[in-house]
């Protein structure tokens, strides 16, 4: 990679990854897009542009102009909203990667399209989740991410598109707030746990999820856009993750940390019900094989750091 857009650039992903990428691979190298424009780092660090993604002469233009070697197309609705707007979720995961699609074919370009845990389903197999396995999803957005899948793979087989991308599970991170999905809860869970001492969930005691935090989330793409093309058997998407768990246990590592903290559950019909039709966890052997995928984080190291940038964020002293 050596001259990156990013679309959907001030999401949750976004906001760190193109402060990442600048630093890796110089500010004026990567162009920042989104529908709207934000006031955080990711904006004033480097290029940024308007684009919507579902106007495919915009992003064939801005690429062109950019001299862009690689999109990274991170625009999308996340599952919980997804649910509640099934006809636009449809327009704009779908528009929006069909443009990304044609622009990379048009242009030569490398192009990563996350996928998600939400590509499985209720008939999934759900502990060790194989990377080939059933996937029968039920949700509007997990129809979008395998049928995402999908046209990346014929892509990459009809026209040679460079495409790459990864399942990712539930992503934990500080910088911004997550756009909609259903593991939102690990991310409010830190917030409310610093502020009030007390953490109401949406999703139920006892249902495990896998969840990443965000810098291995981040290290991921990096490394699998860099890796050998030649090793890269499952391009369209590698399972990936870094733990398998519940609220409860997220609730139990704040403790240690904030003695006095309590969790309640109150779940939300909506959230519950995609949880539940999602893997319990992920086999990512073939990421760990393929292109050297691993991650340093775990439930403990992530949750220290997650309660000192929150404090630090909040002007709070650190633990
Ligand atoms: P997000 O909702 O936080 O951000 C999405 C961004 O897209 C927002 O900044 C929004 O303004 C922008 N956007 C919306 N409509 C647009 C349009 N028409 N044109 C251009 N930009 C538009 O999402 P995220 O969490 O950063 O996720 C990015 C990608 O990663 C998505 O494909 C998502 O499905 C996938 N993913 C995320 C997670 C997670 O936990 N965050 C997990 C699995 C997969």
């Amino acid at each position: 990679m050596k001259r990156i857009l990013v679309t959907g650039a001030f999401g949750q992903i976004g906001s760190e990854l193109v402060i990442k990428l600048r630093e890796e691979y110089g500010k004026d190298h990567v162009l920042a897009t989104d529908i709207r424009t934000s006031n955080g780092e990711a904006v004033d660090s480097g290029p940024f542009e308007i684009l919507d993604v579902t106007n495919g002469e915009k992003m064939l233009e801005t690429a062109k102009n950019f001299k862009a070697d690689t999109i990274i197309h991170l625009a999308a609705m996340l599952s919980a909203v997804a649910e509640t707007k099934p006809l636009l979720a449809w327009h704009l995961n779908m528009g929006g990667l069909i443009n990304a699609l044609e622009t990379a074919r048009e242009l030569n370009l490398k192009l990563f399209v996350p996928s998600s845990i939400g590509a499985f389903g209720p008939s999934t197999p759900k502990s060790k989740t194989p990377q080939t396995t059933v996937q029968r999803p039920e949700t509007m957005y997990g129809i979008n991410k395998v049928s995402g899948e999908l046209l990346c793979d014929y892509y990459f087989k009809k026209y040679q598109v460079d495409t790459r991308g990864v399942r990712f599970p539930g992503l934990i991170s500080y910088a911004a707030p997550p756009g909609g999905g259903t593991t939102d809860y690990a991310v409010e869970i830190y917030y409310e746990a610093v502020q009030k001492g007390t953490y109401t969930s949406f999703i139920k005691k006892g249902t495990y999820l896998d969840m990443m935090y965000m810098p291995d989330a981040l290290q991921a793409i990096i490394h699998l856009m860099e890796a050998d093309p030649e090793r890269l058997k499952h391009r369209n998407a590698y399972n990936i993750t870094a733990m398998s768990i519940g609220p409860e246990h997220i609730a139990e590592e704040i403790k240690k940390h904030i003695p006095d903290f309590s969790i309640q559950y109150k779940p939300d019909p909506i959230r519950q019900k995609i949880a539940e039709s999602w893997p319990n966890s992920l086999d990512d052997a073939c990421a760990r094989a393929e292109w050297g995928f691993k991650t340093e984080y775990d439930l403990p190291k992530m949750t220290a750091d997650m309660l000192d940038k929150i404090k630090a964020q909040l002007g709070r002293s650190p633990s």
